[in-house]
């Protein structure tokens, strides 16, 4: 059976929750903390794996406390840790952020071990045909060119997720054939306006990204669902109306059920379906990776 394979980053989120954020200088007390495992590359790999596929991750940890604890947090998932590595002397990738009442929140990423990679990482790694290589952008380049490029020479499928948003250079371009952006990041890769009210902003920006060969666009759009535009086909799948509550990890859960659902055998439209529902029962729970339900969940509200 194909698989998922994540080539990402693995955080521990550290979350203070506080009144009012501190200023510059300033010491406060937090009313209480706690600690999520994050990081885009290791949530979209729990969505994979939720979603029904044999998942392999492929990450770089610190051989801190953290490391240790995030490495099983992702084996209790059942996602394969073989490409897992923790390095000697290093630290964990962390964010600390801070969530005011105000449900503000404020963000330092620290990469650490996400932006320690060596060259011989490549050649452990073993990609079939009909696999699905999923990256984002919060790990080097170079790590994303030469796993994208070995993706392509055996026959597998690519989904770049491009967030934070970069300039996306042409080795990474020309091998990735599916990018999911949502509109932020659609207007930083275009150039254009986007108007998530108005499609034609939307299908716009995304033939823009046509023209330099982007290959299949997909645009979420949070409470407007997402648009699918490929080969001069436009499709747009409307979100599930729910009340939500965090939307934290909903792109995260929503790149994963694409991949799950096109392993599993569904076409491109019906993977988008299947992951917009995914998506939507994830904002209506708290947390990223906590919150990204199971196939089982999904299969009774997918007509
Ligand atoms: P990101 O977190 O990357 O900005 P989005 O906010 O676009 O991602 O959300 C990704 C997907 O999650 C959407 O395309 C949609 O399927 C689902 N989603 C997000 N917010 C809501 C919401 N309020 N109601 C229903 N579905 C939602």
């Amino acid at each position: 059976m194909n698989k998922a394979i994540v080539v990402g980053s693995i955080n521990m989120d550290i979350v203070a929750f506080v009144q009012d954020h501190p200023k510059t200088g300033e010491t406060i007390f937090g009313r209480e903390v706690k600690y999520f495992p994050g990081g885009k590359g290791s949530n979209q790999a729990v969505s994979c794996k939720r979603l029904g596929s044999e998942t392999l991750m492929i990450g770089r940890l610190g051989d801190d406390a953290f490391g240790g604890q995030l490495l099983a947090f992702q084996q209790q998932q059942g996602i394969d840790i073989s490409g897992v590595r923790q390095l000697e002397n290093t630290a964990t990738g962390a964010a600390f952020i801070t969530v005011a009442d105000s449900a503000d929140n404020s963000i330092v990423v620290v990469p650490g071990a996400n932006a320690l990679w060596d060259d011989g990482f490549i050649d452990e790694l073993t990609i079939e045909q009909g696999d699905i290589v999923l990256a984002q952008f919060e790990i080097p380049d170079t790590v994303i060119e030469k796993t994208f490029n070995k993706a392509k020479a055996v026959g597998a499928m690519t989904i770049l997720n491009p967030t934070p948003v970069r300039t996306i250079n042409a080795d990474i371009r020309n091998s990735t054939d599916l990018i999911v952006v949502n509109e932020h990041e659609l207007a930083a890769l275009s150039g254009r306006e986007i108007d998530v009210h108005k499609d034609d902003t939307i299908f716009n920006g995304a033939a823009r990204l046509h023209q330099e060969d982007y290959g299949t666009i997909i645009v979420t759009l949070g409470d407007k669902g997402a648009r699918l535009v490929q080969a001069g086909q436009k499709h747009a799948i409307a979100a599930r109306p729910v009340s939500a509550v965090d939307t934290t990890g909903a792109g995260d859960t929503f790149i994963g059920g694409i991949a799950a659902g096109l392993l599993s055998g569904l076409d491109l439209i019906r993977a988008c379906e299947l992951a917009n529902i995914a998506a939507s029962i994830s904002v209506t729970r708290e947390g990223a990776a906590a919150s990204i339900p199971s196939l089982d969940e999904v299969n009774k509200l997918l007509r």
